[in-house]
């Protein structure tokens, strides 16, 4: 049995990984790198690694585990008739086909918006490294989680680092939480510029609804637009990502969808780790064993050297069940927490949340 695996981040590499004894794997790269660590690349622009140790996999790796790797190979279409993967090296038959193309980095729609970066690739990454190291400074557009590593690692290098975000809070999350974030990433250094709407850039700095900050490099680290391109142009159903049901299939028959390019529920996962679960509980069904995917938000980061850690659903009534670890009922359960610094405690209460455990 073919399969073939349209992407090689980490959905698409566990899968790949998982299944290369049951299948013939062949992986369809449009970029020209093997594997490389997303998470990582805020560490690699700080200066903290260097660039060869975001590859976890070396080239030999594939081919010892018996996958074909088609790197700066990009797929155009499915046809489905034929079951044929059409891509600019040529044609690639399939019996089972996965999507797995991931996202990009969602541009800023403001005036002089080729004067600001983004990140999702590392050629992004090199270009933003090469550029800090000139610049010595930084402003960052986001509040969410991208953001917040870039602004913590860049500040424990030793950079100036302002974040400017258009709401009042990081994350998404409530006041207290984001206070307590904001206030530790504070203390590595960031500047923040918080309820600040950009208006427009140049090439000396970003013009907001809260006046002009200076800094001629500026990085916009707010949101990601899924890769379903491949499925809407081959008639496969999509709406903000390729439309999958709790067992990964997409509406065409043999074709699947995992990671950040794939919807259930409405929800996009967009973490590294929900990628690697999704390709877990996809390798599992094409092993032909019991398996469906459960949507559960759960997610672990570190900003600067502080660990957040946010669990299930974080809206609503909450408490503070110590001074780190604040968690959210639904219906007078427990239905999500967020722990902030003791990432173990996190891992244990993650499990005990997935269990419907109790928690005191
Ligand atoms: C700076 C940064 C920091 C992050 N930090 C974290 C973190 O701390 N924790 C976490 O869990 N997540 C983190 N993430 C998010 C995480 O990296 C993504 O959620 C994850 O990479 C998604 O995996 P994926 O396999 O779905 O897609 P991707 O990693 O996006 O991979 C998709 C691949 O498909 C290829 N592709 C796309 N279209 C085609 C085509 N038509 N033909 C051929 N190839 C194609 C792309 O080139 C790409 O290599 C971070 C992301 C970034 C950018």
């Amino acid at each position: 049995m073919r399969l073939v695996i349209v992407g090689n981040g980490p959905g698409g590499v566990e899968l790949a990984k998982d299944l290369s004894e049951e299948f013939e794997v062949t992986i369809v790269e449009k970029e020209n790198l093997p594997h490389y660590s997303k998470p990582m690349l805020s560490h690699y622009i700080a200066g903290f690694l260097p660039e060869e140790r975001l590859f976890p996999y070396s080239l030999d790796w594939y081919e010892k585990k018996g996958i074909t790797l088609l790197l700066g190979a990009e797929a155009k279409l499915v046809d489905r008739l034929r079951r044929v993967l059409v891509t600019s090296a040529g044609e690639v038959p399939y019996d089972v086909l996965v999507i797995a193309t991931g996202a990009r980095a969602r541009e800023p729609s403001i005036p002089g918006r080729e004067h600001i970066l983004t990140l999702r690739t590392l050629s992004d990454a090199r270009l933003i490294k090469e550029r800090l190291e000139k610049e010595g400074e930084i402003t960052i557009l986001g509040g969410g989680f991208i953001a917040l590593e870039l602004a913590g690692n860049l500040a424990k290098a030793g950079y100036t680092v302002r974040l400017v975000h258009r709401r009042k809070t990081l994350l998404g999350l409530d006041d207290e939480l984001s206070g307590r974030i904001k206030e530790a990433l504070e203390g590595a250094g960031v500047e923040f510029h918080l309820e600040t709407n950009a208006l427009g850039a140049d090439g000396e700095g970003l013009k907001t609804d809260r006046g002009y900050i200076k800094g001629r490099l500026k990085v916009c680290a707010f949101g990601i637009v899924p890769n379903k391109e491949l499925a809407v142009r081959s008639g496969i159903h999509a709406g903000r990502g390729i439309l999958v049901d709790d067992h990964l299939r997409t509406s065409a028959r043999d074709v699947y969808a995992i990671g950040d390019c794939a919807e259930l529920g409405g929800v996009i996962g967009g973490t590294a780790k929900t990628a690697v679960e999704q390709a877990k509980v996809l390798a599992r069904i094409l092993a032909g064993k019991e398996a469906n995917y459960v949507p559960f938000r759960s997610a672990f980061f570190k900003f600067a050297d502080f660990g957040v850690a946010i669990i299930g659903r974080t809206k609503g009534q909450a408490q503070w069940l110590d001074e780190d670890t604040r968690v959210f009922y639904d219906g007078g359960k427990v239905s999500g927490a967020v722990v902030l610094g003791d990432m173990k405690k996190a891992f244990r209460l993650e499990k005990a949340i997935k269990e419907g455990l109790p928690i005191d």
